[in-house]
Order: structure tokens, then C-alpha cells, then sequence
């Protein structure tokens, strides 16, 4: 089992790098956001016990979050490769986290924090457009799709805001990241395996460094 884990705040562009190491590796993505997104589409009771959280811009409690996450790598099984994204969010989770890799005989091996300033991370996330069908991430002006409302990828014609993009909740979401998330940065720094990456320059420079990075520690 091989752990890395994606940290930054929301809109730092997670997301993209999941993407990329999703398409160019055998890594399995864990990405609590979509995970708890999809239990309240499908109206399971864990989905609609995380909603009200999720639409104030506040964290889900742990103990769900635990629930998922491991369901999940239960089904997995010992020797899947894990790319966490959105997860840990808090040090409780941390530690769980660590608790059920030494389980297995292994530890988080890389943690890539994004870096990018707070105010193109709002002017990110206001402009964000999700494909309801396959997920697929836009922006209204930096990454418009090619033809006005069409998903590029599966041709979906339901591109949406999430609720929780609107202007108040991503203040609110960005307070809850520094009051509850930001310390989880000294914590893997304190362990050796955490990586900066700079989050605000074109997607293909962030590839290419996530690719360097995973070379590097022979993660790929
Ligand atoms: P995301 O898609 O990662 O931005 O997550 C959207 C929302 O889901 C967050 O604002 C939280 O309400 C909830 N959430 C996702 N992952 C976690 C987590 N690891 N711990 C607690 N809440 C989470």
C-alpha cells in the first residue's frame, strides 16, 4: 500500500493535479468531496447527514468522513497505490489515517501542498463550472468549455456551480482551511514528506512538476 496525499486550500487546484496523476498512473483517487457529492445525488443517508455541513462551507465531522474513506479502501484491498485528495482535513483524520497505514506496514510517503494566493483562489472558485454528468472542471473565463454550456469531455449539456462556490461560502471555507486544515502543513513537514508546489501558473507547469516530483521519489 502507498499513500500521497494533495493539500491546499479549496480551489488550489487539487483537483487538476488528481486528474493528471489519475490518467498517468495506477494511483487510486480518494476525493472526499466527490465522494460525499455523490451519496447526496444518490440520497444515501451518509449524503444527506454531510449536506447541511457541506452547503454552510463547514467541515463534515470526522467520524463520516472515516466511514467513507475506509469503506473505500476496504474494497480496494492492501495493495492499492492511494492519491488522497481533500483528505485529511483535519488532525483527527491525520492521525486515523496514519493508524490504518502502519496497519499495513506503511506511512504516507508524499504530501504535495498547492500554493496559490487567496484572491485567485476566489476569483477561481466563483467562476467554477462543474459537468453533473462526468465531473469534468471549467471556468467561466480561464477555461470556458468549446462550445457555451457543452461539457468538452462527455458532451453533458448540465455544466453547474456548486452550491457551495457562492462568494460567502468560500470566505467561510477558506476561514474553516486556515483554523482547521493549515496545521496539517507543519505536521507533514515535521514527518519529511511534505512538497510546496506552486498552484498559480498554467496546468501544464503543474503537471509537469507533480510528474518530476513523482520521479523523483520513485512514487511512478
Ligand atoms: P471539496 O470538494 O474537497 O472542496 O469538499 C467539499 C466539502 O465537502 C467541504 O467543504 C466539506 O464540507 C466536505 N468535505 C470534503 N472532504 C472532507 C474532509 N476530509 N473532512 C471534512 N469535510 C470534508
Amino acid at each position: 500500500m502507498k499513500a500521497i496525499l494533495l493539500l491546499g486550500a479549496p480551489g488550489a487546484g487539487k483537483g487538476t493535479v488528481a486528474e493528471w496523476i489519475k490518467k498517468n498512473t495506477s494511483y487510486e483517487h480518494i476525493a472526499t468531496g466527490d465522494m460525499l457529492r455523490e451519496a447526496i445525488q444518490a440520497k444515501r443517508p451518509l449524503g444527506l447527514e454531510a449536506k447541511a455541513f457541506m452547503e454552510k462551507g463547514a467541515l463534515v465531522p470526522d467520524s463520516l468522513i472515516m466511514q467513507i474513506v475506509n469503506e473505500r479502501m476496504a474494497e480496494r484491498g492492501p495493495d492499492a497505490q492511494y492519491l488522497f485528495d481533500g483528505f485529511p482535513r483535519t488532525m483527527e483524520q491525520a492521525k486515523l489515517l496514519d493508524q490504518v497505514l502502519k496497519e499495513h506496514g506503511t506511512s504516507v510517503s508524499l504530501v504535495i501542498l498547492l500554493d496559490v494566493p487567496r484572491a485567485v483562489i476566489i476569483e477561481r472558485l466563483t467562476g467554477r463550472r462543474v459537468c453533473r454528468k462526468c465531473g469534468a472542471v471549467y471556468h467561466i473565463k480561464n477555461i470556458p468549455p468549446r462550445v457555451a454550456g457543452i461539457c468538452d469531455a462527455c458532451k453533458g449539456n448540465d455544466l453547474y456551480q456548486r452550491p457551495d462556490d457562492t462568494e460567502a461560502t468560500i470566505v467561510k471555507r477558506l476561514e474553516v482551511y486556515e483554523a482547521q486544515t493549515a496545521s496539517l502543513i507543519d505536521y507533514y513537514k515535521n514527518k519529511g514528506v511534505l512538497k510546496h508546489l506552486k498552484g498559480d501558473v498554467p496546468r501544464e507547469k503543474i503537471q509537469e512538476a507533480v510528474q518530476a516530483l513523482l520521479k523523483e521519489k520513485a512514487l511512478c
